[in-house]
């Protein structure tokens, strides 16, 4: 199967169709008479096949021209170039961010952070939500993000007990750093018509009283979807705003040397709006990042009606696949395990019953679709490749679809052995081990499992296909703390342990897969994820080669300069 043919969402095609042809137009055309430029005296490390390392590069219109020695590359180019010279700064390719969440950013964004990264403890969160109600005005939504107990000490909710006390008569919002629970007050719930009578929705949970009346706290996105968008202001900034919010996103990308971002729920708020929207960011000229885009399930019926196929797109945005939740978090002891959490009767919660699973798994799958599978535990691994096992049963070659596990948190020797049958490839959350590694071993899996935690030794040893992603907003977008973690497992609140030191991999090995491996995993390595003469010219420029700093330091490195299709879009 290839993606670089046309194909088209049938409802609205038209419109589609004209942004489609002017997009390609921008991203395929040999540009005549376009700029060469020259970018010499540096580390120039393309990451191809041999991992080669080369002191100069050069880009013509939007593609790469050439790597090699200076002087070759200075002849490749031909006279009239400009030259630019690195003086021994590192040239990668732009990096791509596998799996983060596009609406989530556009929407909260710009809210305050009130998780842990920026307020260690419970009373400093609540401080800041009081400077937020201070700030906001009389008549709007208090909002904020990040809020996350497990990393609280002791772990703690927040209820309408505390959010009463900073608002009674404005409705507070604010949703935990994973997306999956927000924490609402009483004004909220009486907006929302949610009392000790409303019954739970099916898939999600409010949380209770003893009395059964709600506290506020809203368990799955069902849950608190409906809550969120009485907000009219966050409606507005998903509808009308989402273009703009996009860009900003796009802006954020640059400055840490992103140029692909992965959408992993694309479509979860206005299904095929949100990709117009993204056409749009690229058509108004300012998007300084590349989206592909998962189509979120439980749009499914949308997607349908509108004759969404893979493919769709151009080398700026393009649909790369569908995305299925198979079970929750495993800090938000939601994750599906094989046996209970530590100290709980609970293993879990399914998304989606594997039986269910199954029969989605084949459907989409029979239709071409890559999957990628969100699976966190693993008996929701299990269920995963049981399905895909199962589709390639009915027939379906499962191997070319390259379907990706994500987040694939708590992996086994067996569960690798079948991803490598089926040709999956497993994608990390490996903020997880930096972040909430500490949380993981004493409250969530014990120091036994937690050496299962994001394997990227194994996996890389088993000669699995492989990546990792932030998921922003759930961790802050970066690459180059990505590749620190991945290498050193250093923990946050312990910066002297490091968590299943097996389990660390080389820089190369990890830049390697947040480029190349990143481009093949999401459809697109004819286009990007490595600079051989042909692709496309996106770039950054580091300050410092990665593989010669201490391993922790390795996100302290500045970011020089981005290049996206060509175009220089960060630094100076
Ligand atoms: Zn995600």
């Amino acid at each position: 199967m290839t993606y670089d043919r046309r194909a088209f969402i049938r409802h609205g095609a038209g419109a589609l169709a004209g942004l489609w042809l002017a997009g390609s137009g921008r991203a395929f055309a040999q540009q005549a008479g376009a700029e060469t430029i020259v970018f010499r005296n540096g580390v120039v490390l393309p990451v191809d096949a041999g991992f080669s390392q080369h002191a100069a590069l050069a880009i013509r219109g939007n593609r790469v021209l050439a790597v090699g020695s200076n002087e070759a590359v200075v002849n490749a180019a031909g006279r009239g170039a400009r030259i630019i010279d690195l003086e021994g700064r590192t040239v990668l390719p732009g990096f791509i961010e596998p799996h983060m969440h596009f609406a989530l950013l556009a929407a909260f964004g710009h809210t305050e952070d009130v998780g842990p990264f920026k307020q260690p403890t419970f009373d400093a969160c609540l401080k800041a939500l009081r400077k937020v109600a201070d700030n906001t005005g009389a008549n709007d939504w208090i909002v904020a993000r990040q809020f996350d107990p497990v990393l609280l000490e002791p772990s703690r909710e927040l209820t309408t007990k505390e959010l009463d006390e900073i608002s009674r008569d404005r409705p507070i919002f604010v949703l935990n750093a994973s997306g999956h629970i927000a924490y609402v007050n009483s004004k909220s719930l009486e907006l929302a018509k949610i009392t000790k009578d409303t019954p739970d929705p099916k898939g999600a949970e409010y949380g209770r009283y003893e009395d059964g009346s709600p506290n506020g706290v809203l368990y799955g996105v069902i849950a608190h979807l409906p809550v969120m968008l009485l907000n009219e202001a966050i409606v507005t900034r998903m509808e009308t705003g989402i273009v703009d919010a996009g860009i900003e996103v796009g802006e954020q990308a640059a400055t840490h040397g992103i140029t692909t971002l992965c959408d992993m729920a694309a479509g979860a708020f206005g299904a095929e709006a949100d990709i117009e929207a993204f056409e749009k960011m690229f058509a108004v000229g300012r998007m300084k990042a590349r989206v592909r885009a998962y189509l979120f399930d439980g749009k499914a019926e949308e997607w349908d009606k509108a004759g969404a196929e893979p493919g769709y797109g151009d080398a700026f945005m393009r649909v790369s696949g569908w995305k299925m939740v198979v079970d929750g978090s495993n800090q938000g002891y939601t994750g599906r395990q094989r046996e209970p959490y530590i100290g709980r009767d609970s293993k879990g919660i399914f998304y989606v019953e594997p039986k269910v699973l199954n029969d989605h798994v084949l459907k989409r799958a029979k239709q071409g679709w890559p999957l990628a599978l969100h699976g966190n535990g693993d008996a929701a691994i299990d269920a995963i490749l049981d399905s895909l096992e199962n589709a390639q049963r009915q027939g379906v070659d499962i191997k070319s679809l390259r379907c990706r596990i994500e987040h694939c948190s708590i992996l086994h020797d067996d569960q690798i052995a079948r991803c490598k049958a089926l040709g999956v490839g497993p994608s990390f959350l490996i903020n997880h081990v930096h972040y909430w590694g500490h949380v993981m071993r004493d409250k969530v899996f014990g120091p036994k499992k937690v050496q299962l935690l994001d394997r990227c030794g194994a996996v890389e040893a088993a000669g699995l296909t492989w990546t990792m992603h932030t998921d922003a907003p759930v961790s802050p977008l970066g690459s180059l703390h990505k590749i620190r973690v991945a290498v050193a497992r250093d923990l946050w609140k312990e910066p002297e342990t490091v968590l299943a030191p097996q389990e660390r991999i080389g820089v190369e090995t990890a830049i390697r897969s947040i480029t190349r491996d990143a481009a093949w995993l999401s459809h697109s390595e004819n286009e990007i994820g490595s600079l051989e003469p042909g692709k496309l010219a996106d770039l950054v420029l580091l300050e410092s080669d990665p593989r010669k700093v201490e391993p922790r330091t390795i996100s302290d490195i500045k970011v020089s300069q981005t290049w996206m299709d060509g175009k220089q879009v960060y630094g100076d």
